[in-house]
């Protein structure tokens, strides 16, 4: 089996045992994606579910109701990109053209449902494949961020119907949620819980990085995956509220966290919030001098500005360390960059060569094994100064 990486944070952080909200803001922003059409105008009302945008498959909702009063250049998911702005009315008044019947949770109901709730992967994917393993990850990779353990436990009611519904819609033979060994909260919320569901298991895991991804979760589990399908636990509640209530995801679930925070949270967010919005609110920062914000966690993610850096879907969430110059040194040959790396890119190589690895998963480990401190990973990226 392949040796994975137990990774050590040193930062002690006390969470808020429950998920705050923060669903005021005075302003959304949306981001335009590249070849979408946009549908509304500057001016134009729209309401909780408008589409904004829409190509040929997807179509882009409305968060709030309010009017649109302009569009702004921000940090789209780490990229500069343009986003459409929204003045908050606060009515959270929705767009009700859709009727339906009794749902009844069969295949086919379930698939098109999907498709028209935007779960494009979801749906495909249990259209396309016989899945005999379904499983549910209820945890997340980066250090700090908590945001699939925060659901999983508030929400495992909700998770366990869904798994019901889609193991005895698509004929599954085996549905497990799986939870890290040393996450005992949530252990002991499922050992009370599973027993009303025979057909539903569950799986312990090792604290290791990358159990995550589904590929090195189902090496782990010793699954294939020709016949099993990985969901994390914030998608399969999203699924359950488009599939039972007919709910588009206009929220999302994030996490903040670091030393320079008095306190660090799991936070229910409108998709389209500024950041800085959510830390002024919500947030009191203990360090006086300069911080660092970091968008979607310390081993893959990358410093934003809170003033620019919106909330996605696909978002995970802000880690705040103070601001200290880490000085990178000479590489000192120790092999440690090449010995971690789970796919066998040696990246000393690649930045003496220059010559990048498309093999390379992005993951850090090099950048966090690296006794010199060499950001290893700005190389394998082709940007480092
Ligand atoms: S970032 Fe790339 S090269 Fe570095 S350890 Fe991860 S996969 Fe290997
Ligand atoms: S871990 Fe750092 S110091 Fe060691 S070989 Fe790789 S780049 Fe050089």
């Amino acid at each position: 089996m392949r040796k994975l990486t137990k990774l050590k944070t040193n930062i002690d952080i006390v969470y808020n045992s429950n998920i705050v909200e923060y669903l005021d803001a005075d302003y959304l922003y949306i981001p335009m994606k590249k070849n979408y059409k946009t549908l509304v105008k500057t001016n134009e009302y729209v309401y909780k579910g408008t589409i904004l945008l829409e190509d040929n498959l997807n179509k882009i909702v409305s968060p709030i109701s309010g009017k649109i009063i302009g569009m702004t250049t921000l940090n789209v998911d780490g990229r500069p990109g343009n986003a459409i702005v929204i003045e908050n009315d606060f009515k959270e008044e929705e767009k009700k053209n859709r009727k339906y019947k009794d749902n009844k949770y069969d295949r086919d109901f379930i698939i098109s449902r999907l498709y028209e709730y935007y779960f494009k992967y979801v749906a495909s994917t249990l259209e396309t494949k016989k899945i005999n393993n379904l499983v549910i990850s209820g945890f997340d990779d980066e250090p700090y961020i908590q945001n699939n353990a925060y659901v999983l436990k508030k929400y495992h009611r909700e998770i366990l119907e869904m798994a019901d519904i889609l193991a005895s819609s698509f004929e599954i033979k085996n549905t497990s949620i799986v939870i890290k060994s040393n996450n005992t909260d949530n252990i002991e919320t499922f050992l009370s819980k599973i027993g009303t569901y025979p057909n539903i298991s569950l799986r312990l895991i090792e604290d290791k990085y990358l159990l995550a991804t589904p590929f090195f979760l189902l090496e782990y589990l010793d699954l294939k995956d020709i016949d099993s399908f990985v969901i994390d636990a914030k998608t399969m509640y999203e699924l359950y509220n488009a599939i039972k209530y007919n709910k588009f995801t206009y929220e999302t679930f994030i996490t903040i966290a670091g030393p320079s925070l008095v306190k660090s949270m799991v936070l229910k967010v409108k998709v389209g919030t500024l950041m800085k919005d959510i830390i002024n609110n919500k947030f009191k920062i203990n360090n006086k001098g300069n911080n660092l914000f970091i968008l979607d966690g310390l081993m893959t993610g990358s410093p934003c500005q809170i003033e620019k850096t919106m909330v996605t879907k696909n978002t995970i969430g802000l880690i705040v360390i103070p601001d200290e110059e880490i000085k990178e040194n000479s590489c000192i040959n120790c092999g440690m960059c090449y010995k971690i790396c789970p796919v066998r890119v040696n990246p000393k190589k690649v930045m003496d060569t220059g010559v990048r690895s498309s093999n390379c998963i992005n993951c850090g480990l090099c950048s966090y094994i690296c006794p010199s401190h060499i950001n290893l990973r700005a190389f394998l990226e082709g940007n480092h100064e």
